[in-house]
C-alpha cells in the first residue's frame, strides 16, 4: 500500500458549506474591497480575540510589517535577528533602514537579550524581534532596554497567533506587533496580515498608507501602497475563527505525542516549554547534534524525504547569508544563530496529521540515531 505523503504543513480550512454561506452578503452588496463589513466585522473580532488595543489589516503580514516601519518614520539603524523568514529583514532593508543583527538564545532561538545593548549605537532607532516558532521574546527586558534608550519596538509576531504571556495578549506588547494570516500559518485568511499597536496616530498614518496614502478625496499626503484586506479574504478569516481554538487543541495532542516520543532521544534538542505562556503549538523545530545523535540534520532531512515526508530547514540559511546581500554582513558575528540554523529541522505539524503518522515520522527519525 502506497504511504501518503506528509508535507511539513497543511492549511485549515472551514467547511464548504460555511465558507459559500459567509460571501452571499457580498453578492448582494457588490461591495468587495476598501474596507468593507466583513473586513471591518473581522477586524473587531480579531481584536477581541488577540486580546488587543487596536488592530489593522493587511493584505499579508510582509506588507503590515514594511508599512508599520514606513508609519514609524524611522532611520538608521535598525536592531533584529538573521533567524526568521525573509519578509522580518527584507521589510527593514525595504524601508531604507540597516538592520543590525543581534545573536539568538540556543534554547527558544529569539534574540539573545543579553547581546543588544552591545549593538545599540547613536543610529539605532528600533529593535525588530522575532517571536520565532511560536516562542515568546523576553519582552520585559526588551522593554527595559527599549525605554532606556529611546527606541520603537515592532514584534514580527507573524508564528504566534493566539498566544499569550502571562494571561495578556502577545500582540499588546512594544509599540506594534505583526500577525501574519497566511495559509501555512495557524490561523489564516488565504493571504493576509495584521498589525496591532497602542498609538491612535499610527493607526491614522497605517490606515492611509495601506491605501496609497490617501486622507481624504483631495487629500494624498502619504507616498503609501495598496495592502488593504479584501472582502472574500476577510469571510475566509471570519470562518477560520470559528474553528481555530479547536485547531489549536488538535496541534496541542500531536505535539504531546511528538514530545512523549522523542524526550531523552540523545543528540536531540526539542522546542522550550515556556513558563507563563499558553502556546499556540504552531511549529515544531528539533535540533541535532549530529556528534551525539551519529546522524545529521541532512541526513535526517533526506530519509524522511525518501518515505515522502517532507520536513524543512527553517530557518536555514540565516537572512544575513541571504544572496541578495551577499558581502553586507557577517554571519560569523551571530555564531548560535549559525550553529542552530545548520542543525534546525522543522518536522511536520497539523491540525489534521494523524498520531500514527507522528509516530511513523518517530519511528524513522529514531532510525537515524546511532
Ligand atoms: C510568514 C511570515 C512572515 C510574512 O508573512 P506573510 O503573511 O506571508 O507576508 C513574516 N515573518 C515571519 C517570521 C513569517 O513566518
Amino acid at each position: 500500500m502506497k504511504k501518503e505523503r506528509i508535507l511539513v504543513t497543511r492549511t485549515s480550512m472551514p467547511p464548504y458549506e460555511e465558507y459559500i454561506n459567509e460571501i452571499k452578503d457580498i453578492w448582494d452588496s457588490h461591495w468587495l474591497t476598501n474596507m468593507g463589513p466583513k473586513h471591518n466585522q473581522l477586524e473587531t473580532e480579531l481584536k477581541e480575540y488577540l486580546g488587543v488595543e487596536n488592530i489593522s489589516l493587511f493584505t499579508n503580514g510582509h506588507n503590515a510589517l514594511e508599512l508599520t516601519l514606513q508609519a514609524m518614520n524611522l532611520s538608521g539603524e535598525v536592531i533584529t535577528t538573521p533567524f526568521t523568514f525573509a519578509s522580518t529583514t527584507h521589510a527593514i532593508v525595504r524601508n531604507g533602514l540597516t538592520p543590525v543583527f543581534c545573536d539568538i538564545d540556543p534554547y527558544d532561538y529569539c534574540m539573545d537579550v543579553t547581546k543588544i545593548e552591545d549593538l545599540i549605537t547613536d543610529k539605532t532607532t528600533a529593535i525588530v524581534p522575532v517571536h520565532v516558532y511560536g516562542n515568546v521574546c523576553n519582552v520585559e527586558e526588551i522593554e527595559r532596554i527599549a525605554n532606556k534608550y529611546g527606541l520603537k519596538v515592532v514584534y514580527d509576531a507573524a508564528h504566534t497567533f493566539g498566544v499569550r504571556y502571562k494571561k495578556q495578549g502577545i500582540g499588546s506588547f512594544g509599540d506594534a506587533s505583526m500577525f501574519s494570516f497566511h495559509a501555512t500559518k495557524v490561523y489564516n485568511t488565504i493571504e493576509g496580515g495584521a498589525v496591532c499597536y497602542h498609538d491612535k496616530e499610527l493607526g491614522h498614518e497605517l490606515y492611509k498608507l495601506r491605501d496609497f496614502g490617501i486622507k481624504d478625496a483631495e487629500t494624498v499626503d502619504g507616498v503609501g501602497s495598496n495592502a488593504k484586506m479584501n472582502e472574500f479574504v476577510a469571510a475566509m478569516g471570519l470562518c477560520n475563527l470559528r474553528h481555530v481554538d479547536e485547531e489549536i487543541a488538535k496541534r496541542k495532542r500531536i505535539v504531546e505525542r511528538y514530545r512523549a516520543n522523542l524526550t531523552g532521544l540523545d543528540g536531540v534538542q526539542l522546542p522550550p516549554v515556556q513558563k507563563d505562556v499558553q502556546p499556540n503549538y504552531s511549529y515544531f523545530p528539533i535540533v541535532v547534534d549530529e556528534k551525539k545523535f551519529g546522524s545529521t540534520r541532512n541526513e535526517i532531512f533526506e530519509t524522511l524525504a525518501q518515505e515522502d515526508i517532507h520536513a524543512r530547514k527553517y530557518f536555514y540559511p540565516l537572512t544575513n547569508a541571504f544572496d541578495c546581500y551577499h558581502g553586507r554582513f557577517d554571519v560569523y558575528k551571530t555564531p548560535v544563530a549559525l550553529h542552530i540554523s545548520k542543525r534546525v529541522l522543522t518536522i511536520p505539524l497539523y491540525a489534521d496529521l494523524s498520531l500514527e503518522n507522528v509516530d511513523r515520522i518517530c519511528q524513522i527519525i529514531k532510525k537515524c540515531h546511532k
